[in-house]
């Protein structure tokens, strides 16, 4: 199965990740921590992820990549 990597070095930090809010797994939650959710970025649930790739289809800043 594919497997989703985001690095957050990429990654604009915005609390309205597309990313997060395309997956149908609810399987993007926001790094802990930080002053508002995101604020550290973003890491992926893998024992929710499907593996279907949206995800990094809508990430602007290209962070999100489907191995
Ligand atoms: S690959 Fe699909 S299921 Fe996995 S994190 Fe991305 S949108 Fe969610």
């Amino acid at each position: 199965m594919s497997t989703i990597a985001i690095d957050n070095t990429r990654c604009d930090r915005s609390p309205g990740c597309p990313s997060r809010r395309v997956c149908p797994q609810g399987a993007i939650v926001p790094v802990e921590g930080g002053h508002y959710p995101g604020a550290h970025g973003y890491r992926v649930i893998e024992d929710r992820c499907t593996g279907c790739g949206i995800c990094a289809r809508v990430c602007a800043g290209g962070a999100v990549s489907i191995g």
